[in-house]
């Protein structure tokens, strides 16, 4: 699995808290997600991320 932000992002930050091995803030002020794969330990945090991103803002990529 992998995750993208895509442009709704907000900033405001609640993804990183919830799984800061994934996302991080650009110096944009908006979340990246890494680009390789998510590790197995770390797919149910990053899915937690996503589901809690207040505008919807995260995406499942290829
Ligand atoms: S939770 Fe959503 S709106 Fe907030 S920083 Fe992450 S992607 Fe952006």
């Amino acid at each position: 699995m992998k995750y993208r932000v895509n442009e709704g992002c907000i900033g405001c930050g609640a993804c990183t808290f919830a799984c800061a091995q994934v996302f991080s803030m650009s110096d944009e002020g908006v979340a990246v997600a890494i680009e390789e794969e998510v590790p197995a330990e770390l797919e149910d945090a990053a899915a937690d991320a996503m589901d809690g991103c207040p505008v919807a803002a995260i995406e499942e990529a290829d």
